[in-house]
Formats: C-alpha cells, structure tokens, sequence
C-alpha cells in the first residue's frame, strides 16, 4: 500500500514535469500559461500579468513606459516627462536646465549662456534681469547695480550721519574708542577713488585721507577724510565706513603698520558690522572677504580674523604694533 502511493507521487511530479515544458508559468502570478505569453529577460508573463504588473510604469505620469526612459534615483520617467516636469527650470528663462547650468550663492539655478549675456550686479553677485533682480542699473563709472542692491544703496547725504554714530557705537563697544565723531565723510564714484588711492585695488571700496598740521617739528592737529564708494546697500555702506574708521584709529594712534596686517585689521571693522546686522547679504560679503585672493584684504584680512578669534579685541589692540 505504502509502495503503491510512492509510485503514484513519482508518476505525479513526472505528469507536471511535462505540462511545465509545454506551457510555461506566468513569473508574476505563479499560474500556468495557457495560450500567448510574453517573454521578457528570461522570464514568462500572461500578458495582462505583465501590462498590469510588472512593466515599468512613469514615475511622473503612471503610464506605462514601451521604448526610452530617463532614470533618477532608481525612478524611471518617460524622457518627455523627465524633461517637462522633473528637471529643474531656468530661473531666468522658465526652459528645462538641461546640459551644464550654474547656481549662484543666492538659490537661482540658469542655463550657463545667460552668465555671459547679463551683467553681474557688484555687490551682490546676481545677474541683472527681470526675473532675478527686478532689473537694475549701470552707473556712470561702468558698475552694475541689481533691482535688489539698489533698494538700499546709499546715494546721499541723509544716512551719513546715522551710520557713523551707529559704527563708533559699534566699535566703541568692542574698546576702539576716542575716534572724532565729526569725520567727514564723501560718496564718491569708482573713478574718484581710483585718482585718490595710489595702491588702488578692486577690493577697495573707500579711502581715508589723512592730514597731519605740525608747527615747529610738533603736531598741531590730525584730521581724517573719509571718501567711500557711491550706490553700495547701507550694509555694505557702514561695513566699509567702520573699516575706514580703523583707519583713522591708526592713524590717531601713529600705528604704522605693514599693509597685510593694516588692511586685514581694518577689515575687522567690516566683519563686526556684518556679524552685527545678520542677513544673507552680509554673510555672502563676509563670504567674499573670507574667500578673498588679494594679499591685503584676503590673506591679511584671514591671518587678523584668526587672531582675533584666538585672543580677543583687548589684546589685539594692545599689540598691534608687534605683530609679525
Ligand atoms: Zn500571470
Ligand atoms: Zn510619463
Ligand atoms: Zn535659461
Ligand atoms: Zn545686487
Ligand atoms: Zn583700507
């Protein structure tokens, strides 16, 4: 009895073993293939198994997807898909950023061709158009200013005196102290300050002109004139005013020093206005500064900051005279 079922299983599996070699097992559904199949990489399908189920479908749309597809993230997409509606778009001309495209500091992705159709405002960094800046300007010494810059720009008289107080109360706070509170101070264009800076750079943004009166080998009086550029926002305005006030506060100290360690430490002035009024400008100036190539106003800058951080503003001021 027990030999005779053993026989009967064995027939059984060798019934099965041949309807499998005629008709093939659905690879989704597990149940055999009665008819038309579809093969695909080595595996069979009722074809409705294979429409409904296991054909790659548009992560986009749902469709299912017969030729071409883009691929992301182990997501498939029909390519028209992709390029409609999963590529980022232009901030500048709405069209898909397909091919090299850049970034800028501010968020706004563009195909690279507008970087070299567009002029680059000077404070910011933005490319100056509608869709980025609100449009803006080109100044009569041949810098550009954004729609966004310009909203702020310092262009006269009014806010002299206000930044000023703000700025020595700033520094004051920090111990720099007993700086002439009546300085004068002119907006001047990028021209001017060329004519009045002998080592001009592009990294300048104001000047300080120093004048000592002596009688008979003695000095009799010490002013300071203090010429900053035109059109740039108010932050960058009093951040460029308190570094021109360092100045002064060597020069009243009759601080003579090398021009890497005077221009850094006047840019520490910079650096407490902007680390005083946080924005994103100010960390995009900050950044410049930080990022900085030039010798004086970067590297210089870089080597005073560190020291700053490392001992303090009582012990820089104490020792300026022997820094190295
Ligand atoms: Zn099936
Ligand atoms: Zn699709
Ligand atoms: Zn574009
Ligand atoms: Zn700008
Ligand atoms: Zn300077």
């Amino acid at each position: 009895m027990r030999r005779l079922a053993l026989n009967f299983l064995l027939i059984l599996v060798l019934f099965v073993g041949i309807i499998m070699a005629a008709d093939p097992e659905c690879s989704y559904c597990n149940k055999t293939i009665e008819g038309n199949y579809l093969s695909v990489d080595g595996k069979s399908y009722h074809e409705d198994c294979y429409r409904d189920h296991v054909q790659p479908r548009c992560a986009h749309c749902g469709k299912v997807i017969d030729g071409k597809y883009a691929l992301l993230n182990d997501e498939m997409y029909h390519p028209e898909c992709y390029t409609n509606h999963i590529l980022p778009r232009c901030a500048i001309c709405d069209q898909p950023l397909q091919g090299k495209y850049y970034t800028d500091y501010w968020g706004n992705s563009f195909h690279e061709s507008h970087s070299s159709e567009l002029s680059e405002c000077h404070t910011c960094g933005r490319l100056i158009c509608d869709e980025l800046t609100g449009g803006g300007y080109e100044l009569s010494d041949g810098r550009y200013l954004c729609g966004i810059c310009n909203e702020t720009a310092v262009t006269g008289d009014f806010l002299l005196e206000s930044s000023l107080s703000y700025v020595l109360r700033l520094l004051e706070a920090n111990g720099i102290d007993n700086l002439p509170d009546d300085i004068p101070i002119t907006l001047v264009d990028q021209r001017k300050l060329r004519q009045l800076s002998v080592s001009y750079s592009d990294a300048m943004h104001g000047f300080t002109d120093h004048n000592t009166q002596t009688r008979n080998g003695h000095i009799v009086s010490k002013e300071s004139h203090i010429y900053i550029l035109s059109h740039l926002p108010l932050t960058m305005f009093r951040a460029v005013l308190a570094h021109e006030l360092l100045h002064v506060y060597l020069f009243e100290r009759n601080l003579d020093l090398r021009s890497d360690i005077r221009e850094g430490f006047c840019n520490l002035g910079s650096e407490m206005v902007y680390q005083d009024t946080p924005s994103e400008y100010a960390e995009f100036r900050l950044l410049n500064m930080t990022k900085s190539q030039d010798l004086d106003y970067g590297y210089g800058y870089r080597k005073m900051s560190g020291l700053l951080d490392q001992r303090g503003w009582r012990y820089l001021l104490e020792t300026l005279d022997d820094i190295k």
